[in-house]
């Protein structure tokens, strides 16, 4: 049988209704899907990474054939290809399809690839747009148009006021306020966050398990752990998940979004991202369970809103970034940040507590909330001044949610300020006294986090005063950092000495 369009389906676009298959004729038409090594490889990727790739791939071709349409499923191991490029290329030859079809990858690399195989065949290709984003990459170019400084608010309120979510009849946003950050921005207090309901966990089934015995063998040396993988794989499990947050999570999300606990890795965080990122729900979807909460008043707007907001604010923001400022993004080092990854990101093995228990988190469950990443992780590299391109490859490895389009703006630009505020307006700088005020991390540390230099020294913030020192004339005059500078000037000369020296010294060690 002759093929028509040979539909190829990425890792990250496991979605029935994808234009992929817009106007599809099962007796014309073949889906392609690949489990290339080198998509494991090109960052040292979690184990658990890989394997919610892999088993949300195989479950997603049981969805198409059981619509009785032929997949040319290249399952890992059965065929000799390391990249999706060669293995596409050997799959048009043997099939000699009259047209190669695909949704617009999320990743400018696959993208670049994608093509450059279809030019290399001499084949017509589609290219579709995704219609799983709210923003096209077209209005979202159309917005950026004249805007040297893109903002998220603008953006967000754009974003809400076109789609008319969260808007009421006369026009204005629900409630009076576009956003309820000042309600959101809550920590626990000693007494710590009492009752957190538990997740929904969905138990390996025989095509996950063979899976996960794939990725034991194939990938020992990977960092992260397999032990307690459950999460969702279908649409089915998908909506699953959905719906047990917003029943029992999304009310308390906005207050505590911020705060972090040890032992407490989720809090009343969503986990749907990876869910998202497969594109096994669609964030129209996501956002009208959550406003369906508000209007049965099983959630209040604070939460509401704020979570909305990362979704149809972030989520789709990020994404707009990325298209807008690749390739150039990688490269981007605007603060000239040279350290290497201390090698702690690996394994957890540090004395700085906090960062223990979010990497600790982070290789046990391919997860950590955003204030870990950000506030943690993120904070101490950019403290520090690890080369940002190496930051990214580590979050790009570490998270089950990882994909380029989301993660490298958010690592490049929100975490480590790299793209020199094109993606948020100031660095998200704070000493160790801003996550003593968050967590309890730093109760049962051997240092302390009100002191900058001596043993007890914290080391964020040694490195905060330091990155203050070390950026004065970059960030002086700037508005929302001009007073944390003024504290910076009032400190003894010999004092803002004592801390570079102390400074200098952690960078040693942690070069060695
Ligand atoms: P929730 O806290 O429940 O939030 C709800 C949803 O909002 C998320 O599922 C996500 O889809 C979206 N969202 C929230 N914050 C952001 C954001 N800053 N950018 C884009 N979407 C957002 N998110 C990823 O999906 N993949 C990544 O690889 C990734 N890397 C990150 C790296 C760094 C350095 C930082 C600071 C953030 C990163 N994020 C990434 C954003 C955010 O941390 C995660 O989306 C979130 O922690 C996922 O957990 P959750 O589903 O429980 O989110
Ligand atoms: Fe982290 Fe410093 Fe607190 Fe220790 S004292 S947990 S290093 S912030």
């Amino acid at each position: 049988m002759t093929v028509r369009n040979l539909v190829v389906v990425l890792g990250d676009q496991l979605d029935l209704d994808s234009a992929a298959f817009d106007g599809f004729e099962p007796g014309r038409d073949r889906v392609w899907m690949c489990e290339a090594p080198a998509e494991s490889r090109y960052v040292w990727t979690h184990q658990a990474r890989i394997a919610i790739f892999l088993a949300a791939m195989r479950h997603f071709r049981v969805a198409l054939e059981a619509r009785g349409w032929r997949v040319d499923y290249q399952a890992s191991g059965a065929h000799p290809h390391t990249t999706l490029a060669e293995a596409l290329s050997a799959a048009v030859a043997a099939l000699q399809p009259q047209q190669l079809v695909w949704v617009e990858a999320g990743e400018w690399r696959l993208a670049r690839d994608l093509e450059q195989v279809a030019a290399s065949v001499g084949l017509p290709f589609d290219v579709r747009a995704d219609r799983h984003f709210l923003c096209s990459r077209d209005d979202f170019d159309s917005w950026m148009r004249g805007r040297t400084h893109p903002r998220l608010e603008h953006f967000y309120r754009w974003m809400r006021g076109r789609s008319g979510l969260l808007i009421s009849a006369d026009g204005q946003p629900e409630g009076g306020q576009w956003n309820y950050d000042s309600d959101n921005r809550r920590s626990f207090g000693a007494q710590g966050p009492g009752f957190v309901p538990q997740t929904r966990r969905f138990e390996p089934d025989a095509i996950t398990r063979d899976v996960l015995a794939l990725v034991e063998a194939q990938y020992p040396d990977h960092p992260g752990s397999l032990a307690g993988f459950d999460w969702p794989l279908t649409r089915e499990q998908a909506r699953v998940a959905l719906a047990d947050f917003v029943e029992h999570r999304l009310a308390d999300f906005g207050p505590y979004q911020d705060a972090m606990w040890d032992r407490e890795p989720l809090l009343w965080h969503s986990r749907l991202s990876a869910a998202m990122n497969l594109k096994l729900l669609s964030p129209r979807e996501v956002i009208d369970a959550a406003v369906a909460a508000l209007h049965a008043r099983q959630a209040p707007l604070a939460s509401v809103e704020g979570f909305v907001r990362q979704i149809v604010g972030w989520r789709e923001y990020v994404r707009g970034l990325y298209w807008h400022h690749m390739p150039q993004y990688l490269d981007d080092n605007a603060l000239g940040a040279h350290e290497p990854l201390p090698p702690f990101y690996w394994n957890g093995k540090t004395e700085m507590r906090c960062l223990r228990i979010t990497i600790e988190d982070t290789l046990a469950n391919g997860y950590a909330h955003h204030i870990q990443r950000l506030m943690i992780t993120g904070l101490f590299a950019l403290l520090l001044g690890v080369d940002p391109r190496q930051v990214h490859e580590w979050y790009l490895a570490v998270y089950v949610d990882a994909v380029e389009w989301v993660e490298l703006p958010n690592s490049i630009g929100m975490s480590q300020h790299a793209d020199g505020g094109l993606m948020g307006s100031k660095p998200y700088i704070a000493s160790g006294k801003y996550i003593a005020k968050m967590s309890n991390y730093c109760s049962g540390c051997r240092y302390d986090p009100a002191l900058s230099t001596g043993p007890k020294a914290c080391p964020f913030t040694t490195l905060y005063w330091d990155f203050l020192a070390r950026h004065r004339q970059r960030f002086a005059a700037h508005p929302r950092l001009v007073m944390q500078v003024r504290n910076l000037d009032r400190m003894q000369p010999e004092a803002v000495s004592a801390i570079r020296a102390e400074a200098e010294l952690l960078r040693q060690r942690l070069r060695a």
